[in-house]
C-alpha cells in the first residue's frame, strides 16, 4: 500500500490526465524512434485508421489512470487488467504493438517524472520511485501478456495450417465428387435419350470405364432363363471400335461366382480374393472384384462387374458410390425401358385390336345397316310376295349376289315350294324339294346354314331339269340359310354367284344376321293372310248365324205355341206373341218378372211344378240327361200344359237358361172328358145288354129251353166267353173312366197283404197250372197292413200275375215277393210326393218270361198299348190292365214301376205305405 502516490495521482489528475491523452494521440512509431526526445507539441498525428474514438480513448485512459491508482494502493491485478486494455489502443500493428505499449509505457513514465519535477513535493522521489516499480509491473505484464498471446497464436497458426491442409484435401475430394457428379449426369442424360437398352447399357459402360480408369467393365442383364448373359464389356487395353461382347452367361443359381451372389443378395460386393476355378471366364485372376447389382424395386435385373489389377480406384469410397449411383440409374432406365418396351408392345397390341375392332364395326354397321333396311322393307308391307322380293333384293345387293330365291315350306306336303325368285315375279311355284333333298332340303331338314364354295363339289347339289335352271345357277357357289320364326322353319332363302369361292364367312353371316327379319316377316304376313282368312270365315259363319237366329225368330213368332226364354240367372230373355196369347199377359209383364216368380204369378203354390232355380242349378238327372218337368194349370177357362227344359250349352251340361213351352190344351182336355165320358155312357149302355147275352146264353148252354147238340154247346161256350170278356173289357173301361173322372168309390180299410195274394193266388191256381208254371211265394212274418181297398188291390194283384201267366211261355217260374221296404229301393222319379223317411210294403211278381223292351217298357201303363210279343195274340188282351193298375196304386198313395230284359222275364213291383 504506497497512500502517498496513490494520493498524489488522485490529486494530480488534472494535470497529468491530459499529458497522457495528448501522449496518447500520437503514433508509437514515432514514438518509438524519438524515444527520449519527447517534444509535447511536435509529436505527429496518429493516422485516421488506427486513431481510438475520443469518448472511448477518455474512457480507456480513465480506467488506466485508475488502475495505477489502484495498483498504487497495492492491488496490482487492477494494473494487469489495465495493460490488457492497452490493446484496445491500436497504437502499433503486429510485432511492433508490444515495443509501441512499452514505448507509451515510458512516456506516461516520463510524464510522471515531469510532473514531479514541476511540482517539487515532500517526498516526490520517492512517489517517483514507487511509480517507476508500477510501471516496471505495468512493462512486465505487458510483456507477459505479449508472451502468451504470442504463443496461442501459435498455435492458433498451426491450426490454421492443419485447417487449410484439411481443405485443400477437401477441396480435391469435391473435384472428384464434381468429376463423379457430371458423370452420373451425363449418364443420366443419356440414358433419358434412349429407350433402347443396348443402348443404355454401352452409356452406362462407356462412362464407367471412362470415369474408372484402367478399371474392366462387363455389364450383365438377368435372361428370360433366368442366366446372367454379358452384355456390355470393357477392358482397359481394349479399343472402343474392337469392343465385342463374348458370348458369358451365369446360372443366378450358382452357388460360387461372386456376381450371381451379389445379384441374389441384392447389395454390392467387393472382394479381393477369388478363386480363379469358381469364378466365369470373365474374372482376370488376381483382381478386385466389384460386383453391383442393378436393383429396380428391390428387384435385381442384373449386375455391373467391375475389376482392377490392384483395387486402387474400387477400394475408394467415393468411387464405390459414383458406381453405386451410376447401377441405380441404369437399373432405373433399364427397367424404364423394358416398360416402356411393354407398353409399346401393349400398345401394338391395342392398336391390334382397335383396328380389328374398328373393322368389326364396320362390318357390324353394314349388317345393321342391311338390318334396318330389311326390316323396313318386311314392316312396310304384308304382302308376303311383296315382302320376300324387297327383302330378297336387300340382302342379295348386301353380299353381291347374281342369283337368290326363297322356297316356302308347305306344311301339308313338307316340301319347300320355291315361292320368289330374284328379279322374277312369275313361273314360280312349281319347283318343289323334299326335305332332307338337294342342298335346299339339308338346310330345311337341319334348320342349318350351308356356305357351298363349289356347287359341283357339293355331294348335297342334286341337278334340276333343263327349263328349271334358270331359278338356281350350276356352277359357283351358294349360301342357303333356313328362314326360322318363333322356332317354326318358314322356308330357305337362297343366294349364289357364278364365282367358285365367292363367298365367304361373313357374307353367311350376314345372310344370316338378315334371315330371322326376313323369316319374321314372312310369317307376320302369312298370319296375317290367315287371319284374314279366318276374319272372312267367321263373318260368314256370323252371317249364316244371323240368318239362323232370324229364322229361328221368324219360327218363334209363327210358333203356335207360347214360349218363354230365360237366361242362367231366371231372367226372362225371350217371349213369343203365342205365350202372351196363351198365358193372357202383356209382354211387357211377361218381361218383367223373372221365370220363377212368373211362374208363382201364374200359377200360385202349383209353380212348385216347374222348379225353375232347381233346374238352373241342376240341370240334368243322374244319367245327365236334361230334366223336363211339365204341369197343367188353369187360367181363366183356359186349360195350359206348361214343359221346362234347360236350355244346354253346346259342350252339354253348362245350363245356359231355361225354356218353358206353353200350351193351351183347353179343347184336348174338353174332348178327352168327353170322350171319357161317352165311353162311360156307352160302356154303361153296353154293359146290361151284354149282362142279358150271357145270362141266355149260360141258359141255353145250361138245355133249359131244350136240348142242344155239341155244336151248339161249342158255339154258345164260345158266345159265353166273349160275352164275358166284353163285360171285362166295359167293366174296366168303366174303372177308368171312374177313375179319371174321380168318381171312384174307394172303402179304404186295413188289409193283410197275405190274405189278399193267398187269395189271387187260389183264383188262378188253374191258369198257372194249365201253363205249366211253378209258382213260388215269399212273405215275411209281421208284414206290415197297408191301407187299401181290398176289391182294387185283389184287381191290382189279379191283372199283374194273370199277366205274368199269360206273358211267361210254358214251364215258366212265377214268384210273388213281399217285404217292407225304404224309398232307397225306389227309382229316384217316382219319390215325388212320397214321405223319405215313410215305411213301405212292396210287392213284387216277377216272371221268366218275354220280357218288355226299354223303348217300351214306359208305354205299357197307357190305355189299349200292348207290346209285339211272342205271346201276344195267344195271351190275348185288350191293354186296359196296366192303365187301370197304376192310378189304383196311385189312389193307395203308392207307386208302380217294371224292371224287363226282352226274352228273360219282367219283374212289377209297387209299394204302399205301411200302416
Ligand atoms: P193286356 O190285356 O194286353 O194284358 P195290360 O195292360 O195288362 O194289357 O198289359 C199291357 C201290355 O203290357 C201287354 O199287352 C203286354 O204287351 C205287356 N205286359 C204286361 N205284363 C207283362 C209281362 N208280365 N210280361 C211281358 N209283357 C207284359
Amino acid at each position: 500500500m504506497n497512500a502517498p502516490l496513490a494520493h498524489w495521482l488522485i490529486k494530480q489528475r488534472a494535470d497529468l490526465f491530459p499529458r497522457w491523452t495528448t501522449l496518447l494521440n500520437h503514433a508509437p512509431a514515432v514514438v518509438a524512434s524519438g524515444m527520449g526526445a519527447y517534444e509535447p507539441g511536435s509529436l505527429p498525428e496518429l493516422d485516421e485508421q488506427s486513431r481510438v474514438h475520443p469518448d472511448e480513448q477518455h474512457i480507456l485512459l480513465t480506467s488506466l489512470y485508475d488502475s495505477f491508482i489502484q495498483a498504487a494502493d497495492g492491488e496490482m491485478a487492477s494494473l494487469d487488467e489495465g495493460m490488457r486494455l492497452l490493446r484496445a489502443l491500436r497504437i502499433t500493428s503486429g510485432e511492433e504493438e508490444l515495443l509501441g505499449h512499452i514505448e507509451l509505457i515510458a512516456r506516461l513514465r516520463r510524464a510522471v517524472w515531469d510532473s514531479l519535477a514541476a511540482d517539487v513535493t515532500p517526498g516526490w522521489y520517492q512517489i517517483g520511485v514507487e511509480f517507476d516499480q508500477l510501471t516496471e509491473h505495468a512493462t512486465n505484464s505487458l510483456v507477459s501478456n505479449w508472451v502468451s498471446r504470442a504463443s496461442s497464436t501459435n498455435r492458433e497458426l498451426q491450426e490454421t495450417r492443419l485447417l487449410v491442409e484439411n481443405l485443400s484435401h477437401e477441396a480435391e475430394v469435391s473435384d472428384r465428387t464434381t468429376l463423379h457428379v457430371s458423370r452420373i449426369n451425363e449418364i443420366s442424360q443419356g440414358l433419358s435419350t434412349t429407350f433402347d437398352q443396348t443402348q443404355q447399357i454401352a452409356i452406362v459402360g462407356t462412362k464407367l470405364a471412362e470415369t474408372l480408369q484402367g478399371v474392366a467393365v462387363v455389364i450383365w442383364q438377368r435372361d428370360q432363363h433366368d442366366c446372367l448373359r454379358a452384355a456390355w464389356l470393357w477392358e482397359p487395353d481394349m479399343q472402343p471400335a474392337s469392343q465385342t461382347v463374348p458370348d458369358w452367361c451365369i446360372s443366378i443359381d450358382d452357388p460360387n461366382d461372386i456376381l450371381a451372389y451379389a445379384f441374389r443378395g441384392s447389395d454390392m460386393l467387393i472382394t479381393q480374393e477369388l478363386d480363379q476355378a469358381t469364378q466365369g471366364p470373365w474374372y482376370h485372376p488376381a483382381s478386385v472384384v466389384l460386383a453391383m447389382p442393378l436393383i429396380t424395386q428391390g428387384r435385381a435385373s442384373g449386375v455391373i462387374a467391375l475389376q482392377e489389377q490392384g483395387g486402387l480406384v474400387l477400394l475408394e469410397r467415393s468411387e464405390q458410390e459414383f458406381i453405386r449411383s451410376a447401377a441405380s440409374q441404369a437399373a432405373i432406365a433399364l427397367e424404364n425401358a423394358r416398360l416402356y418396351a411393354e407398353v409399346r408392345s401393349f400398345n401394338a397390341v391395342l392398336e391390334q385390336h382397335i383396328a380389328k375392332r374398328t373393322s368389326e364395326l364396320q362390318v357390324e354397321r353394314d349388317t345393321l345397316e342391311t338390318l334396318n333396311t330389311i326390316a323396313l322393307e318386311t314392316s312396310s308391307t304384308l304382302d308376303e310376295h311383296l315382302l320376300m322380293q324387297h327383302s330378297l333384293g336387300a340382302v342379295a345387293r348386301l353380299v353381291e349376289a347374281d342369283r337368290g330365291s326363297i322356297s316356302l315350306l308347305d306344311r301339308e306336303t313338307d316340301q319347300l315350294v320355291v315361292s320368289e325368285v330374284l328379279g322374277r315375279s312369275e313361273n314360280v311355284g312349281y319347283v318343289r324339294f323334299p326335305l332332307g333333298r338337294g342342298i335346299l332340303g339339308w338346310v330345311a331338314q337341319h334348320r342349318k346354314a350351308a356356305l357351298v364354295p363349289d356347287i359341283q363339289a357339293d355331294p348335297r347339289w342334286i341337278d334340276l331339269p333343263e327349263d328349271e335352271e334358270d331359278q338356281h345357277t350350276r356352277n359357283g357357289s351358294m349360301i342357303v340359310v333356313p328362314l326360322i320364326a318363333h322356332h317354326e322353319l318358314q322356308g330357305v332363302l337362297v343366294l349364289s354367284h357364278d364365282r367358285a369361292g365367292f363367298f365367304t364367312e361373313e357374307h353367311l353371316r350376314l345372310v344370316e344376321a338378315s334371315s330371322s327379319q326376313i323369316a319374321t316377316g314372312i310369317h307376320n304376313a302369312l298370319m296375317y293372310k290367315q287371319v284374314e282368312q279366318d276374319l272372312l270365315r267367321r263373318y260368314e259363319m256370323q252371317q249364316a248365324q244371323e240368318q239362323a237366329v232370324s229364322q229361328s225368330n221368324a219360327i218363334l213368332q209363327s210358333l203356335s205355341d207360347g214360349v218363354i226364354v230365360c237366361d242362367g240367372f231366371g231372367s226372362v230373355i225371350t217371349v213369343n206373341p203365342a205365350a202372351e196369347r196363351i198365358l193372357e199377359r202383356p209382354l211387357e209383364e211377361l218381361l218383367i218378372w223373372n221365370m220363377p216368380e212368373l211362374f208363382r204369378r201364374l200359377m200360385g203354390r202349383r209353380a212348385d211344378e216347374l222348379p225353375v232355380e232347381s233346374l238352373l242349378n241342376d240341370p240334368t238327372d243322374a244319367q245327365g240327361n236334361p230334366q223336363v218337368f211339365s204341369a197343367i194349370f188353369q187360367i181363366g177357362t183356359r186349360v195350359v200344359s206348361a214343359t221346362l227344359n234347360p236350355v244346354l250349352s253346346n259342350e252339354k251340361h253348362t245350363p245356359m237358361g231355361a225354356l218353358a213351352v206353353f200350351r193351351d190344351i183347353t179343347r184336348e182336355v174338353e174332348s178327352d172328358r168327353l170322350k171319357t165320358e161317352f165311353i162311360g155312357t156307352v160302356s154303361h149302355e153296353l154293359r146290361t145288354p151284354m149282362t142279358s147275352i150271357k145270362g141266355f146264353t149260360q141258359l141255353l148252354a145250361m138245355g133249359s129251353l131244350g136240348p142242344t147238340n155239341e155244336t151248339q154247346r161249342e158255339f154258345l161256350g164260345i158266345i159265353q166267353n166273349n160275352a164275358e170278356r166284353m163285360i171285362a173289357i166295359i167293366n174296366d173301361l168303366l174303372d177308368i173312366t171312374k177313375i179319371e173322372t174321380g168318381s171312384v168309390e174307394l172303402d179304404m180299410r186295413p188289409l193283410h197283404l197275405a190274405e189278399a195274394l193267398s187269395n189271387v193266388v187260389m183264383e188262378l191256381q188253374p191258369k198257372i197250372q194249365e201253363r205249366s208254371h211253378e209258382l213260388s211265394i215269399s212273405l215275411p212274418p209281421g208284414l206290415p197292413l197297408v191301407r187299401a181297398d181290398q176289391r182294387r188291390f185283389n184287381q191290382i194283384l189279379l191283372n199283374l200275375v194273370s199277366n205274368a201267366i199269360k206273358y211267361t211261355p210254358r214251364n215258366g217260374q212265377i214268384s210273388l215277393d213281399a217285404r217292407e221296404v225304404t224309398l232307397d229301393l225306389v227309382p229316384e222319379v217316382l219319390h215325388e210326393g212320397l214321405k223319405t223317411g215313410g215305411r213301405y210294403v212292396q210287392v213284387e211278381v216277377r216272371d221268366s218270361g218275354v220280357g218288355i223292351a226299354p223303348e217300351e217298357v214306359d208305354r205299357i201303363f197307357e190305355r189299349f198299348y200292348r207290346t209285339e210279343n211272342p205271346l201276344k195274340v195267344e195271351a190275348g188282351g185288350t191293354g186296359l190292365g196296366l192303365a187301370l193298375v197304376r192310378p189304383l196304386v196311385s189312389l193307395f198313395g203308392g207307386r208302380i214301376w217294371v224292371e224287363s230284359k226282352l226274352g228273360e222275364g219282367s219283374s212289377f213291383r209297387f209299394i204302399l205305405p205301411a200302416l
